[in-house]
């Protein structure tokens, strides 16, 4: 017995450095990666609920890696986040989204952009400084851009808004996928963001109505109430069915972002002419 267990915990330890190994190869090829310019950013429209027009674009990242082909963040953002290396990638991202806002805006000078900010990054000091400081550069209104930001990011545990998400910036907060996690309706008031993101899984979520495609009905349609109170402009993720998207124009929902409208996009293959003009 005593053998097999000293067997069983040395399997365990050569797992564990595999595990540690590879994050620490896939860091370093990251890292080389980025200074190789081998970072992309796809570009998903977020539209009106009522008139299907966009309104903003959110960024997301990918990596054209040279051997395995074009990665998607869920393969590469959870190592960058358990280090700084999370820090140079999202200030990548936000330096290519402001550039390629700063091309579409001469066409169409109402059209933003929204970026995710990891809460790492959030958390540096002079985040929101260095963000004004980007977009100035780039000729861009602090209005141009939205950070989508998670609940842990912005508030602590006692439900308190960190400093650096407070008014005073200017810049636009957007609260990303509210409802999973410890999501409360009662602390929406807090919040320190002028949007709220509805994750997917509540717009995707069984309806009691027996169809499959209808929102989780009564909780999506509360949130969106209290979200309105609380002075929120409401984005429903995931919307993948014309049932859905029903459902949330009813119910006042105010932008729509899904497949259903479009998938994120290169953005030389993105056509925002067809997007603007499908009325
Ligand atoms: P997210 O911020 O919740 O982004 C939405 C994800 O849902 C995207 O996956 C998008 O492709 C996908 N999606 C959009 N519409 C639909 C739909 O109708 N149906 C389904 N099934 N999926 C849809 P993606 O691009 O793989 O990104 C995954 C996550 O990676 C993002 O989730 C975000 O948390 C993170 N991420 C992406 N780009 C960045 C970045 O630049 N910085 C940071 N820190 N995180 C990023
Ligand atoms: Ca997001
Ligand atoms: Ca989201
Ligand atoms: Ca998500």
């Amino acid at each position: 017995l005593a053998k097999r267990e000293r067997h069983t915990v040395r399997r365990f330890q050569a797992a564990l450095s595999t595990a540690a190994l590879e994050r620490l190869e896939l860091e370093q090829a990251l890292r080389a990666g980025i200074d190789r310019d081998e970072l992309r950013l796809h570009y998903q429209p977020i539209v009106d609920a009522q008139t299907l027009t966009p309104v903003a674009l959110e960024a997301l990242v990918r990596w054209q890696h040279p051997a395995l082909g074009l990665l998607p963040p869920g393969r590469f953002i959870p190592v960058a986040e358990s280090s700084d290396l999370i820090v140079a990638l999202g200030d990548w991202v936000l330096r290519e989204a402001c550039r390629q806002l700063t091309l579409w805006r001469a066409q169409w000078p109402a059209l933003r952009m929204t970026v995710n900010v990891a809460p790492r990054q959030f958390a540096q000091p002079g985040f929101a400084e260095q963000v004004l400081t980007l977009l100035a550069d780039a000729g861009l209104p602090a209005d141009a851009l939205i950070l989508e930001v998670t609940e842990g990011a912005v508030m602590d545990e006692g439900g308190v808004p960190h400093e650096a998400a407070m008014g005073h910036t200017g810049l636009t907060l957007a609260l990303d996928d509210f409802g999973t996690g410890y999501s409360s309706i009662s602390r929406l008031h807090q919040l320190p963001a002028q949007w709220l993101k509805i994750d997917r899984s509540l717009i995707q979520a069984e309806g009691s109505a027996g169809s499959s495609v209808r929102p989780a009905r009564p909780i999506v349609r509360a949130l969106i109430t209290f979200a309105h109170e609380a002075g929120l402009r409401v984005v429903a993720e995931g919307v993948e069915h014309p049932e859905q998207l029903e459902d949330l124009q009813t119910w006042g929902c105010d932008l729509i972002q899904g497949y259903l409208i479009a998938r994120p996009t290169a953005p030389e293959l993105l056509s925002l002419p067809a997007l603007y003009n499908r009325n």
